[in-house]
């Protein structure tokens, strides 16, 4: 094994490169902007460029990208080299300050939701110098935020970037009303722990729902699945091991702090956590690490799926968003320290998020949705689709107390005694964990536990960052006013935990009585995406956005109507691709098996009258009626898709038809081309079943 301090950030120009390699002056420049998000002078610019560019030829490069996050869903790049033209004919190899501030790719092909008309080719990416450059197959990557050229946002990292900075200020001002002179910024830090499934690649190339959509559409569950629980946490494979020890030195390479590596519940399924960093970095990094996952799964003869819901019938993918706040001065402000009742600092933040989630629950909703978390958030494997908060019994105890008025009595910490003389005793966490709640207080930081494992992290993260600054700006407008800051806080702290403890659930999420009872709290269920969407655009949402100068009106419209887009494209290219099979592969097979059998039974008759062929008649006559109502529900689902076409012009309802209509017509598509898999002689089935795909690696 290499020696790991020595190849962590080796692909990074990251603050010991530039300190190695920039002069002094030109550093401090530098970090200024960095810290302080001063201008960057295009002199000092152009030292760094240069620097950078010997320091990335020497790692093997060539080229140089502007690397950004535009509404796709995956990251964007082109590649430019270094070469310049020289009098004589000849080349050298140059990088301007210019070229790493600025780049103008042509943003026409970029989803914007109406924002701009195709002619208007240009945008503008910019250097985004608190995400450092790295390199990688054989280029220099400069992470950068994308724009129009009149200025709208068409990525997802400058609305991240600007909630950050809405969130420092106001948090900056509260601890300011604490006596925190010295805190002069405050970060969002994520940690987001990422699952994925492995196939072995052979398979995948078989199997055209895999490789057009990332999930399958057909089907029949395999003789076992996860119901043993034998694979959560269980030993490694050889082959996943050698994967996942690849993996780690790339990652750890690009400088990312990859930490955790598990089995996790279905077969095939495994999750990577990485230690947590600041939410600009996380991000990138999650989409790094996304990235990777896949192309060293190749390396190895493998396929990793990113999908929420590879498999029907065993647990989906998701990723746990784990998300704290710390000051400049290193102190992680969801810490409750020793003693929380105490600590009104602590419990002051603590009740802006309070508040936040409830009045913002749509938006958090939102923030997941996709076509392919709609398959989990609901179903009893990832938190429902409704937005609730658990605490644990001592902050909830704490809570009780403040909002009866009553001194809080403590709960004990115990010891936890192993009985085994050689096994150390510990203290028990206090925190125990409600591993159903979407929304969960873990010791020092908040996991939002409904992401899909595809989605870019930036979405919830620029949700909750924005909710929050607002809480804590009309907390500290309300406090900066109040005479006696101490009275006026707890009094604040009360008020908020009353008006909004119907947000705070301590059960059992997944139990169908949660459902009812979270119907007379009037909180939100908002079960698919289109019907997410609508919230979107409430007047509450468009202004919070509008007021923090995260979006305005037009990007959220904007936003919105990329979603229920990509929605609904993403499932047409399922109902495309399940018609595809069905029709080429499917029917053909069951057809020609029903064809021997019948040859079989005719063949026998011949011989003699006495041969029975019952077995034979009995599944010709059985497969040959499934294959009338397949056929049906074929046509069926074509007719709804060219029934579709009426509600093209208006995107919501276009999804609504799509969820409510052609989706439901897959389902009674796969339920019959399932059921004719489980009838049919294996060397006739066209495809690799489901115990193919989740025990073979
Ligand atoms: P789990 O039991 O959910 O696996 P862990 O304690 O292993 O929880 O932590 C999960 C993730 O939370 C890790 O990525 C870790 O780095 C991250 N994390 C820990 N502290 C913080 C924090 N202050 N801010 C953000 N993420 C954090
Ligand atoms: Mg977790």
């Amino acid at each position: 094994m290499a020696n790991v301090p020595e190849m962590f950030g080796s692909m990074v120009f990251n603050d010991k490169t530039m300190k190695e390699r920039l002069p002094k002056a030109t550093y401090k420049a530098l970090q200024k902007t960095i810290q302080n998000g001063d201008p960057l002078d295009i002199n000092v610019a152009n030292i760094v460029a240069n620097a950078m560019k010997d320091w990335a030829i020497e790692k093997g490069c060539t080229h140089f990208t502007h690397w950004f996050q535009p509404m796709t869903g995956v990251t964007a790049e082109k590649h430019d080299s270094f070469i310049n033209p020289t009098d004589d004919g000849n080349v050298i190899m140059e990088f301007s300050g210019k070229e790493l501030i600025k780049g103008e790719p042509d943003a026409s092909s970029f989803p914007s939701g109406g924002i701009r008309a195709t002619f208007e080719a240009r945008g503008y990416t910019a250097w985004d110098p608190t995400s450092y450059a790295f390199v990688k197959d054989g280029s220099l990557y400069i992470p950068t935020a994308f724009c129009s050229y009149t200025g709208e946002v068409l990525d997802k990292k400058t609305p991240l970037l600007r909630s950050m900075e809405r969130i420092s200020t106001e948090a900056v001002r509260i601890l300011k009303l604490f006596g925190k002179d010295d805190v002069t910024r405050v970060t969002t830090t994520v940690g987001p722990e990422q699952e994925y499934f492995l196939v072995d690649k052979e398979l995948y190339d078989q199997r055209k729902d895999l490789i057009f959509t990332g999930r399958t559409l057909f089907g029949a569950k395999a003789p076992k699945g996860q119901e043993l629980d034998d694979h959560y946490f269980g030993a490694i494979k050889t082959r996943v091991a050698k994967f996942m020890a690849d993996l780690d030195s790339e990652l750890w390479s690009l400088g990312i702090y990859a930490k955790t590596k598990h089995n996790e519940v279905a077969p095939s399924q495994h999750e990577l956590a990485p230690i947590f960093t600041t939410t600009n970095l996380a991000t990138d990094h999650n989409e790094l690490t996304m990235e990777i996952m896949k192309k060293v799964a190749e390396r190895h003869g493998l396929v990793c799926l990113l999908h929420e819901k590879p498999f029907a019938g065993v647990n989906g993918s998701g990723k746990h968003n784990n998300w704290s706040i710390s000051t400049n001065t290193g102190e992680n402000l969801l810490d409750p320290g020793k003693e929380p009742a105490k600590n009104t600092q602590f419990l002051l933040f603590l009740a802006a998020i309070i508040k936040g989630v409830d009045e913002y629950q749509d938006l958090l909703r939102v923030s997941v949705a996709s076509a392919g978390n709609d398959h989990r958030l609901g179903a009893n494997e990832a938190p429902p689709a409704i937005i609730s908060m658990f605490l644990g019994d001592e902050l909830q105890g704490v809570l009780d107390a403040i909002e009866k008025g009553v001194p809080y009595e403590g709960t004990e910490k115990t010891k936890m005694q192993m009985g085994v003389d050689v096994l150390p005793d510990f203290m028990k966490d206090t925190t125990d964990r409600n591993r159903t709640s979407p929304f969960a207080f873990t010791g020092n930081k908040f996991e939002f536990r409904m992401l899909g494992s595809s989605l870019n992290i930036s979405c919830p993260n620029i949700m909750l960052n924005t909710i929050v600054a607002e809480e804590l700006q009309q907390f500290a407008d309300e406090l900066s006013k109040a005479s006696d800051f101490d009275t006026a806080v707890m009094e604040l702290i009360r008020k908020t935990i009353k008006e909004h403890k119907r947000i705070i659930f301590n059960g059992n999420n997944y139990a169908d009585e949660w459902v009812v009872e979270a119907e007379k709290r009037g909180l939100y269920n908002l079960k698919t995406l289109p019907e997410a969407m609508a919230r979107y655009v409430d007047k509450k949402n468009i202004e919070l956005f509008a007021k923090h100068n995260v979006y305005t009106e037009k990007e959220t419209y904007a936003r919105c109507e990329i979603q229920l887009e990509n929605y609904s494209k993403t499932i047409n290219i399922e109902a495309l691709t399940m018609l595809d099979m069905a029709k080429k592969d499917i029917l053909p097979a069951v057809t020609a098996y029903v064809s021997e059998l019948t040859d079989t039974a005719l063949a026998k008759k011949s011989l003699s009258a006495d041969i029975p062929t019952d077995v034979e008649t009995k599944l010709v006559s059985d497969l040959s009626q499934k294959l009338v109502c397949f056929s049906k529900k074929i046509e069926e689902l074509e007719n709804t898709l060219i029934a579709a076409a009426e509600y093209e012009d208006d995107a919501q309802k276009y999804a609504e038809f799509y969820c409510n209509e052609v989706f439901a017509k897959m389902q009674e598509l796969r339920a019959i081309g399932d059921d004719m898999e489980t009838e049919t002689a294996s060397e006739y089935w066209p495809y690799p079943t489901y115990g193919d795909l989740l025990f073979s690696v």
